[in-house]
């Protein structure tokens, strides 16, 4: 079997941290990476194409999936279930791509729990206002929509401890650098290197599929 040997990489952050920008500045500035495309039972948004955004799949679909044990991780967040497809996330790793999951906190426990050598990353908005204005500028919600959403937003903020890492998104591109910054480091890391340093030592190939 081949040895994984990419990074998996989870960020995470309320609707309202900025969190698309920073993640296509993160893109470009890591070429090795891969985003992890998830299947959700939601319906498709204006412009969003199967394979690409999401795999999206009935209801029925999902739970057979589920029933064959086909995710690393699943949730249901708000009426609709999201699972990140296992395979598609091994076989990415094993040829040697970072691999990027964009999930919910809860969904990002259960990975970096069953596999604890996953960074963790939480994206924050600078402040109170900021996240308040992002939330209110998506769209012509009434007051109680946004008080919910700021709500559901503060909250997922008290699970921010529970990660690595903590990215303030008070610019895209400094945060995009900072997780940058990150994965560069965490791919320094001796315990992650093991494999290349006995092949320096003791001689052998650099291929780690040995
Ligand atoms: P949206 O429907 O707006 O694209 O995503 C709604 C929420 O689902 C976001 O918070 C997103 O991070 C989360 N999400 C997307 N894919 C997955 C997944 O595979 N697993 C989990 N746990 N959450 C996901």
């Amino acid at each position: 079997m081949k040895r994984e040997k990419g990074l998996l990489i989870v960020v995470s952050g309320p609707s309202g941290a900025g969190k698309g920008t920073v993640m296509r500045y993160v893109f470009e500035k890591c070429p090795n990476m891969r985003y992890s495309v998830s299947v959700t039972t939601r319906a498709p948004r204006a412009g969003e194409t199967d394979g690409k955004e999401y795999f999206f799949r009935t209801h029925d679909q999902f739970a057979e999936m589920l029933h064959n044990n086909e995710f690393l991780e699943h949730e249901r967040v708000y009426d609709n279930y999201y699972g990140t497809p296992r395979k598609f996330v091994e076989d990415l790793l094993a040829d040697g791509f970072d691999v990027m999951l964009e999930i919910d906190v809860k969904g990002a426990m259960t990975v970096k729990r069953n596999r604890p050598e996953t960074v963790t990353v939480f994206l924050c908005p600078p402040d109170r206002a900021t996240l308040e204005s992002r939330l209110r500028g998506r769209s012509t919600e009434t007051e109680d929509q946004v008080a919910l959403r700021l709500g559901a937003a503060v909250e997922e903020l008290t699970h921010a401890r529970d990660y690595d890492y903590v990215v303030v998104n008070r610019d895209a591109l400094v945060g995009a650098e900072e997780i940058a910054s990150i994965i560069r480091a965490e791919k320094c890391k001796t315990r992650r290197n093991i494999y290349f340093l006995e092949n320096l030592i003791y001689g052998g190939t650099s291929n780690y599929d040995d």
